[in-house]
Parts: C-alpha cells; structure tokens; sequence
C-alpha cells in the first residue's frame, strides 16, 4: 500500500488527536513528518500527492506511536530550534524553551565589554551559550553541566554549529575555582518544587528530574548559584537567572541578601515575570 504525503498527514493526525492530551495533533504531525521526510512544512503543500515509501511510513508509524504515548515530539526526532539553531537533544537534557530567549535576549541587551567572559551555569543542550555566542562572536563563552551526556550533547551541538563554546562537566561552580572572574553569569537551573503537578503533566514527565527539580520549594539551586556566583563575577559583572512565574520576589530577596546590586526583574513573552538579574558594583 502506498499513501500519499496528504493522507500520511490526515492519518497521523487523527491517530494524535484520539489521545485528548495532545493538544495540536495537526502541528505534531506536521513536524514528524518534515523530520521524516527531511523536508519543510511548505513541501507537503506543493507536493500533497506525493507518496512515501513502505519504510517511511513504517517510521511514522512508529513515531506517532511514540507521542501517543506522550514522548515529546523534540526526543522523538531528537532536535529542537532554539533561537533559530537546530540543537540536537536527547532525554539528557531539558528541551529548550522559547521562555529560555528570553534570558538570551535580556544578556543582550546588558552593557558588558566588548570580549566579556561569560559563564552559562547548566547548559543542558548548549542552548543559551550557543544563542549568545552566533550573536557576540567575540565573547569568551563557557558552558557547564554536570551530566557527562549533557556535557557530549553540548559539544556536539557546538561543533555542529561551528560556534566556540568551552564545555566542562562540572557540578555548578566546582570545576571553575581557577577561572578567571565572568563579565555574566546566566543560568535557566532546575526551579520546580518537587510536589508541583504539572511534573505529571506533558512533555515533562520525559525530561530529567534532575533538571527540573530542586530542593527549598525550588529555590535551592537559584539560592546556591547566587551565592555562589558572586565571588565568580567582575566588578560591574552581571548574573541573571531564569526562575518560575512565582519566585521572582524570592529571587529578589536572595540577590538583595548575597550583595547584588540594581536587581531587576524582566518579563516573558507571556509577560511572566521569568528572569530576575544583579550586578555586582565593588
Ligand atoms: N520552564 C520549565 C517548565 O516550566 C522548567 C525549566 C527549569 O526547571 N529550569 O517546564
């Protein structure tokens, strides 16, 4: 039997939608079968007669299984886009999130010297330092995770990209006690209490809990990194941490008591407060 792009379309989408969680079966049927066919969207409009092949179809098959059963489309075709750069990912590390720009585009918009050094605390993917190193060329970027997939993911990515960034296992600041002291210290940590339900809810359920989850309701790796950062940052240096929609204030008072001076706070593009930064001025 052959089918054609557009009934592989409609197939896919009412085998995603008979599964009530997924919420756009017509988009996730979409991206599955660009990956599969190695193809973009606008292709399936110009081409809707076009038949795939036995084994292609077999992959779909086996793909749209997959995300009935709840498994990101990201893990499944093993990329996601994040600041218009393909990143492979894996079940190593958190999916990149279009929250996560966010950080990106506030590092950006801080006044730091032209060579800054800066540091990206949990880098998962690579995602954030990858993101700043294709817009400031000349900055001195490392990255840090303390899973060693990660740390390999990363790299990958990084190669791939043809972007120099340094990427070290390490346990936060651990492995950086000889480095010299960053222009900026970005972090997207893991923030989530780990009683939150959406935990069970979704794509996370999939991610590691390592990356989502920390101890004090979720603050306690934001509370170890802005102390800990403090001693790392160049007078003038910046740190700026993504945090959940509801530990702004918390993150405030913890910048406010390690000596952080002119604490800010900016919003997401859902207008949440979602990153909270300091300087360090002495
Ligand atoms: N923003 C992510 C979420 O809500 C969590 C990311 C994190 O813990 N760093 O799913």
């Amino acid at each position: 039997m052959s089918l054609s792009i557009k009934d592989a379309l409609d197939w896919a989408r009412q085998q995603l939608a008979s599964n009530a969680e997924l919420t756009d079966a017509a988009l996730d049927s979409r991206v599955l079968l660009s990956y599969l066919l190695d193809k973009p969207v606008s292709y399936f409009m110009t081409w809707p007669e076009r038949c795939l092949s036995q084994s292609q179809f077999q992959q779909l098959q086996s793909w749209v299984e997959r995300r009935c059963s709840g498994e990101p489309v990201a893990y499944i075709v093993g990329e996601r886009e994040f600041w218009s750069l393909p990143l492979a990912v894996n079940e190593s590390t958190l999916i990149p999130r279009p929250d996560t720009e966010c950080l990106v585009e506030t590092a950006l918009s801080l006044s730091l010297p032209q060579q800054a050094r800066v540091l990206d605390l949990g880098t998962g993917t690579g995602a954030i330092a990858l993101a700043l190193k294709s817009e400031r060329p000349n900055w001195h970027i490392t990255a840090v995770d303390q899973s060693a997939q990660a740390v390999e993911l990363a790299k990958g990515n990084a190669e791939r990209l043809e972007l120099e960034v340094e990427v070290l296992q390490s346990n936060w600041f651990q492995a950086l006690n000889d480095a010299p002291a960053f222009d900026l210290i970005v972090s997207n940590p893991p923030y989530i209490a780990d009683d939150d339900e959406h935990l069970h809810q979704g794509d996370v359920r999939f991610e590691p809990r390592s990356a989502l989850v920390a101890g004090q309701s979720g603050l306690a790796d934001l509370n170890h990194i802005a102390a800990g950062g403090y001693p790392h940052l160049q007078p003038g240096g910046w740190l700026l941490l993504e945090h959940g929609w509801q530990q702004a204030q918390a993150v405030i008072t913890l910048l406010r008591e390690f000596g952080y001076k002119n604490v800010n706070i900016w919003r997401d593009y859902g207008n949440v407060e979602r990153i909270t930064g300091g300087q360090k001025v002495k």
